[in-house]
């Protein structure tokens, strides 16, 4: 599709899931190398079986990992080129900063328990996969020019593995990894307050790893609340429902809470009912702290770009707009402050704005 960009100026991304960017061309690659049966043989075909157009129910966009991780996952090439080949997607749409999260257990085949996606037991632990991952984003920030670094998932329906996720964010901390994220289906009830979870978190806290959190998508504000109150996350991965409460809402809009908004993944998860205002609108009258993220693109047959558009065109969304969000993603990012002040620095320039300018409509 050739299209002009909403937005053909440097952008910053928060929110994208490695395993939710693979190009169709390495699945179908790694599939025949290996023997590893997959739906079709060919890119348009293997795009269609695992790519949405339309609302799906969470089950139904869950299957789709079902499909493709088999071919990639307990593969140290696989998940070496997968991590590579993100950075170059994210070079050609203008994206200059990135932070891409995984499970490094669901790319592992070993010490992993239960095994995922019905693998036969092989020898690369979840701890390997941090390292492999580490090194094609490295090689690819080199090559392509984006800054990258990395969040690592826990899973809200396997708490016995959080432990290990921290441990990894301390272990690989500053080679790319900069936090902690909680994944997965969040109307798993009490998710958020399962031990195994708290206790990580709480592990993230004492050294210094930052914190985000999927909530407030398809669950309730509640779900906000206890990642804000019990998990002390730093920002919140996507968050909506966070304005069904209005004193919730009132106090993450006073502390400056980042929220990161994934509106054509809302579309297509059906967690957004197009014919209603999306709350990313609220978010902007507000003029709250968030940004725009693809979350799968690989699924949701997105760039950077689909969400850009959506929001200039069915939303209003402004040039002037674009920017101040993604100086407020700069800003919230979880680099360490001298290196958040040069991402800051390179996007005023781009912008055209003076280098200590604050973002239009930020608090005092
Ligand atoms: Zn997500």
């Amino acid at each position: 599709m050739t299209q002009t960009p909403a937005f053909d100026k440097p952008k910053v991304e928060l929110h994208v899931h490695l395993d939710g960017s693979i190009k169709p061309e390495t699945i179908l690659y790694y599939g025949r190398k290996r023997g590893v049966a997959l739906p079709a043989d060919t890119v348009e075909e293997l795009k269609n079986i695992i790519g949405m157009d339309k609302p799906l129910t969470l089950p139904g966009f869950l299957a789709k990992f079902d499909y493709y991780m088999p071919a990639i996952a307990g593969c140290r090439e696989a998940i070496k080129r997968i991590a590579y080949e993100f950075v170059e997607m994210k070079a050609k749409e203008g994206v200059v900063y990135v932070e891409v999260r995984y499970s490094p257990h669901l790319l592992a085949n070993y010490k992993v328990e239960p095994m995922p996606w019905n693998q036969p037991k092989g020898d690369i632990t979840p701890d390997e996969v941090v390292s492999l991952v580490n090194q094609g984003l490295q090689e690819g920030e080199r090559d392509f020019g984006v800054k990258v670094r990395s969040i690592l998932c826990c899973m809200r329906h396997e708490p016995s593995w959080s432990a290990e996720v921290v441990a990894l964010c301390k272990k690989y901390q500053h080679q790319t990894v900069v936090g902690i994220d909680l994944a997965g289906d969040e109307t798993i009830a009490d998710s958020s307050l399962f031990p195994g979870h708290v206790q990580a978190y709480e592990e993230a806290v004492r050294n210094g790893i930052h914190r985000t959190v999927h909530a407030g998508e398809a669950g309730t504000a509640e779900r906000v609340k206890e990642a804000v109150d019990n998990l002390k996350t730093e920002r919140v991965g996507h968050g909506y429902h966070t304005v069904d409460d209005e004193a919730l809402y009132k106090r993450l809009l006073e502390n400056n809470m980042h929220f990161e908004v994934c509106p054509w993944s809302n579309y297509l998860t059906g967690s957004w009912n197009p014919d209603t205002e999306h709350p990313v609108v609220r978010f902007k009258r507000d003029q709250a702290n968030y940004s725009l993220n693809t979350d799968d693109p690989l699924i949701f047959k997105s760039t950077l770009d689909t969400d850009y558009q959506l929001t200039k065109q069915k939303m209003g969304f402004t040039e002037e707009e674009f920017k101040r969000l993604n100086i407020n993603a700069a800003k919230s990012s979880f680099l360490p402050e001298d290196e958040k002040r040069e991402l800051l620095d390179l996007l005023y320039k781009a912008y055209g704005m003076p280098p200590a300018a604050p973002a239009a409509g930020q608090q005092p």
